[in-house]
């Protein structure tokens, strides 16, 4: 090589990482030798040891029209040889601008504001806070209480944490959380809490059409379509997390587009820069916007981070927007759900439940009874190597197997994760026979 690097041996950085690094949902006692990857195009990451296995679960989501598409490459290299990145309060730049003209165009109903920070939890957060001191502004200081929904995901800093299910991911943490109403997915029990709360009710929080952390689990139009008529009703923001679902996942661009709906707050972040660049964004109506506006400063929303409006995440953004048009990616992320599910459907053991899927997520059930109840089960570990031995990323949630794959997935790669979600389900199933 001539950029100076050593050819690494396969098995030489797992060991160095062992020694220092920690990683993200790991149980470092027990879980196996991380996946050596030296590098990544399309759907393929390659492997230390020369192996090139497909990423079915868009590495985390984030990584939307594949891995290193060369238009994005060319934005950020672009991008970094004019302005990497400057202070965003009292300063702005072209990038910034235009990724905010681009979003507030294409955003799900009038949300005229973009905010920028750089993960999904920080949207979220942002978006509470928001509410919250909307609230205050317009002297309705009682209003404190959101409410979210079962099996609900938003983050993993407290705020979000509050605000998603605390099972399974949370429970240690459960005594630092401030209180929610958290009700089952569904219209009347939303309806219900509002009209409980009254005028300590501060919004409504879901992720619609698809609850990704959570389970994959799906409910219909109609059920976001009811939180928006509730939290109207009620003079709440309905505040939506499209942090998954958002810039095609669902087979349209936004799920509040399929669903027909108009949040008053939306939470964008992983797909939002294709997965190249670390960036998140909070829309807000001009609305609420306007109730931030004062003669004392006092009354701005104090709220920024080292990286807010980053210039190189804003050109990548850009970028990733424009093959969003010209590639068509929700429609294609569609055509790859349909054609998963498909093969899918006749492949499965007929032990498997709920074969499920919107748009380009699909997912199924392994029966409790295999021993996969629960996220922390011993099964993922498992399942998880079961998938990379059939050349395919994947990562359970627990008993529910998933592919969220990127949109770059050719027919060969489809072929490729139906065997390993195959394998998975067949390989689950096995061991509980064995173990009855
Ligand atoms: C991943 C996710 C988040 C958190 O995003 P991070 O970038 O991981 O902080 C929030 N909401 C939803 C729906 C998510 O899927």
């Amino acid at each position: 090589m001539d950029d100076g690097r050593r050819t690494l041996e396969p098995g030489e950085l797992a060991a160095r990482d062992r020694t220092c690094v920690w990683h993200p949902y790991t149980q470092h006692r027990t879980e196996a030798t991380p996946l050596e990857v030296v590098g990544a195009r399309g759907s393929l990451l390659r492997l230390a040891d020369g192996r090139e296995i497909v990423d079915g679960i868009s590495s985390w989501w984030t990584c939307l029209h594949g891995h290193g598409h060369p238009r994005l490459v060319e934005a950020l290299a672009a991008q970094a040889r004019e302005l990497d990145h400057v202070i965003f309060a009292g300063a702005t730049h072209e990038p910034g601008v235009r990724l905010a003209e681009q979003l507030t165009a294409i955003a799900p109903g009038p949300l005229t504001r973009v905010f920028f920070s750089d993960n999904g939890s920080s949207a979220v957060e942002i978006a509470l806070k928001m509410a919250f001191q909307h609230h205050l502004q317009r002297g309705e200081s009682e209003r404190r209480v959101f409410v979210t929904l079962e099996g609900g995901y938003h983050g993993d800093t407290f705020g979000a944490m509050s605000v998603g299910d605390p099972d399974p991911f949370f429970e240690p943490f459960r005594p630092l959380l401030f209180d929610v109403r958290r009700v089952p997915a569904d219209a009347d029990a939303i309806e219900a809490a509002l009209e409980d709360l009254g005028p300590r009710a501060a919004g409504v929080l879901m992720e619609p059409l698809v609850q990704g952390a959570g389970g994959m689990a799906m409910h219909g139009a109609e059920l976001v379509r009811s939180a928006r008529a509730s939290a109207t009703r009620h003079g709440v923001p309905l505040i939506a997390d499209e942090v998954m679902t958002g810039f095609g996942r669902t087979g349209e661009l936004f799920a509040c587009a399929k669903a027909g709906v108009e949040p008053d707050l939306l939470c964008l972040a992983k797909g939002l820069t294709g997965g190249m660049m670390p960036l998140a964004v909070t829309l807000a109506r001009e609305e609420l916007f306007e109730s931030f506006l004062s003669d004392t400063r006092a009354r701005a929303f104090f709220h920024g981070h080292s990286f807010t409006g980053h210039a190189l995440g804003c050109a990548v953004a850009l970028a990733s927007l424009e093959v969003v048009r010209d590639e068509g990616t929700p429609a294609k992320l569609e055509r790859i759900g349909a054609a998963i599910e498909a093969r899918l459907i006749d492949a499965l053991p007929e032990e498997i439940e709920r074969p499920r899927r919107t748009g380009g997520i699909v997912a199924f059930d392994l029966p409790v009874t295999s021993g996969a109840s629960g996220y922390l089960s011993e099964l993922g570990p498992l399942l998880r190597q079961v998938a990379i031995d059939r050349g395919v990323l994947l990562r359970p949630l627990g008993n529910v197997v998933y592919a969220l794959p990127p949109a770059s997935l050719s027919d060969d790669e489809v072929e490729g994760v139906v065997g390993a979600l195959v394998a998975s389900a067949e390989s689950a199933l096995g061991s509980s026979r064995r173990s009855t």
